[in-house]
C-alpha cells in the first residue's frame, strides 16, 4: 500500500514535470512568433549577417626553440616583439589587411548594436501587451525573460578582435622534456609591432643618411676645426698618426653627423674608443 503511494507520487511529479517542460516550450515558441521585437532584429540579422567579413576566432603563430637557453630567452615581452617584428614582416600586408578587416567589422557591430538597443527600447514586451491572449500560460514578468534572452541569443556575434596565439616551445633531444609558452595577442598588440617595424625601418634609412653626410669636405673640415691632432692623445701626422674623424656617439647608436658629435681622432684611439662601445 505505501509503495504504491509512493509510485503515484513519483508518477505525478513526473507528470507535472512533462506538462511544465510543453508549456516552457509552447511559451518560447509563442514568444518567437508573436514578439516584434524578435522579428526585428531578425530583420536586421538578414541585413548585417552578410556584411561582417568572416575571421578566425584564433590565428596560431609557433617558434620552435632548438635550445633550453633560447627558449628562455624567447619568452620575454621584448623577444616576442623582437620575434613579431620579423614574422610579421615576412607577409606585412596580410596582417595589415588582417587588423584593418577587425577595424572594419568593429565599427559596423558597434552601429549594429545601436540600432539593437533602439529596438529594443521600442519593443520589448510591448508584443505582450497587444497580444496578450497568445499567451494564456505566461506573465508579462516571464514573457520579459524569455524574449529579452532571445533577443541575447539570437544576436550576431561576428568576430571584432584579433586574437593571435604565439606558442614558444622547446623539446629535449630526447622528446622527455616539452617547455611550452603561450603568449596571446589582441589588434593593439599587432598595430605595435606595425609600429615598431616602421620605427627600425625609419632608424635603418637615418643611419643610410648620417653615413652620406659625412663626405670629405666634412671630414677636412672636422681635421681643420681639430687643428689636425688627436683630440685624445694630441698626436699629429708629423708625428705618425693617421688622422680620422669619428663620430662621439656612434651613427648605430643614433649619433648624427653634426659638428658638436664629431672630433678629430688617430686611427690607435679611434680603435679604443670603438672597443669601449661594443
Ligand atoms: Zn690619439
Amino acid at each position: 500500500m505505501f509503495m504504491l503511494l509512493i509510485i503515484y507520487l513519483v508518477l505525478i511529479i513526473c507528470i507535472v514535470f512533462i506538462i511544465k517542460l510543453i508549456i516552457k516550450s509552447v511559451n518560447i515558441n509563442n514568444v518567437k512568433k508573436y514578439s516584434k521585437l524578435l522579428s526585428e532584429l531578425n530583420q536586421l540579422n538578414q541585413i548585417y549577417a552578410s556584411k561582417f567579413y568572416p575571421l578566425s576566432k584564433k590565428y596560431f603563430i609557433k617558434n620552435e626553440c632548438n635550445s633550453l637557453q633560447k627558449f628562455r630567452i624567447n619568452c620575454n615581452d621584448s623577444a616576442i616583439v623582437n620575434f613579431m617584428c620579423l614574422y610579421v614582416k615576412e607577409d606585412e600586408n596580410y596582417w595589415k589587411n588582417l587588423c584593418a578587416t577587425v577595424h572594419y567589422n568593429n565599427s559596423l557591430y558597434r552601429k549594429y548594436k545601436s540600432y539593437l538597443e533602439t529596438i529594443k527600447k521600442i519593443h520589448l514586451g510591448k508584443s505582450y501587451d497587444e497580444n496578450s491572449k497568445h499567451f494564456p500560460f505566461l506573465s508579462k514578468k516571464r514573457y520579459l525573460i524569455i524574449e529579452e534572452k532571445l533577443f541575447q541569443d539570437l544576436q550576431l556575434k561576428p568576430i571584432i578582435d584579433l586574437c593571435v596565439i604565439l606558442t614558444v616551445s622547446y623539446t629535449s633531444p630526447a622528446g622527455r622534456n616539452r617547455y611550452v609558452c603561450d603568449f596571446q595577442m589582441d589588434v593593439n598588440s599587432i598595430e605595435y609591432v606595425f609600429k615598431k617595424i616602421d620605427e627600425r625601418k625609419k632608424f635603418e634609412e637615418s643611419v643610410k643618411y648620417q653615413r652620406q653626410l659625412m663626405t670629405n669636405a666634412k671630414r677636412y673640415e672636422i681635421l681643420k676645426r681639430d687643428h689636425f691632432c688627436c683630440q685624445i692623445c694630441g698626436r699629429t701626422q708629423s708625428d705618425g698618426a693617421k688622422l680620422e674623424v669619428d663620430h662621439i656617439i656612434p651613427v648605430s647608436k643614433g649619433g648624427k653627423t653634426v659638428n658638436e658629435n664629431l672630433r678629430t681622432l688617430c686611427h690607435e684611439c679611434n680603435q679604443g674608443k670603438g672597443n669601449q662601445y661594443e
